[in-house]
């Protein structure tokens, strides 16, 4: 029987990680919506086709395509379940994945949240550095060189920051992500599915209790 899950979880909660890991230890399958898109474009099968003209159009993929391009790749997938990323934005598209779900015997099992501190994880993203020369990585408070300055790894004196690690862009992406989840959480809180997991906790503890929350017996069938 396989286990489909929803993992859900602010840009820098460590998702794609967490998704990855699933994927190597428990052979599961990550049904991303943007790789589908991107893979049915280059596939040029029928869905792919209408894809490409719509995107070629400039505009959006509608969620009947979505849903069709989901179902295909449910009905492909060896894998031990599907794990969904945070695609659904409404409440329609949540009922037309049970239904695709339904049609093949399947169920979201668990919808998995990570959640996080936000004042902690702008400390956390603000903080990111790597040295210039080999790309170790440090942070300015959790774990700087051992001599101020200097990379532990290669002796470099140069460090550089990511564009994107300050603290507007952290604070807008956690603000896009609550605004795209109000609608759904409540739809599945209502079937009592969310499961929240501390994403501030060190990787291989989150991956634990994801692991947990997994071999609990499932919500139904
Ligand atoms: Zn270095």
């Amino acid at each position: 029987m396989k286990l489909d899950i929803i993992l859900l979880g602010p840009p820098g909660a460590g998702k794609g990680t967490q998704a990855k890991r699933l994927e190597e230890r428990r052979g599961m399958v990550q049904l991303s919506t943007g790789d589908m898109l991107r893979s049915a474009r280059e596939a040029g099968t029928p869905v792919g086709l209408r894809v490409r003209a719509v995107m070629d159009r400039g505009e959006l993929v509608s969620d009947a395509i979505v849903s069709a391009l989901i179902g295909e790749h449910l009905d492909q997938e060896q894998g031990s379940g599907a794990i969904f990323d945070g695609y659904l934005r409404t409440q329609p598209q949540a009922e037309a994945l049970e239904i695709l779900l339904e049609e093949r015997g399947r169920n979201i099992d668990h919808v998995i949240e990570l959640v996080v501190d936000e004042d902690a994880l702008v400390t956390r993203i603000t903080g990111r550095s790597s040295c210039a020369k080999c790309g170790a990585p440090y942070h300015d408070t959790l774990h700087s060189p051992k001599v101020d300055g200097t990379c532990d790894v290669c002796g470099g004196k140069e460090f550089k920051r990511r564009p994107d690690d300050n603290e507007q862009t952290v604070r807008t992406r956690m603000a896009e992500y609550r605004e795209k989840t109000a609608p759904i959480l409540p739809f599945y809180e209502a079937k009592g599915l969310v499961r929240r997991v501390d994403g501030m906790l060190p990787v291989q503890e989150v991956s634990a209790l994801i692991d947990s929350v997994l071999d609990r017996a499932p919500a139904s069938s």
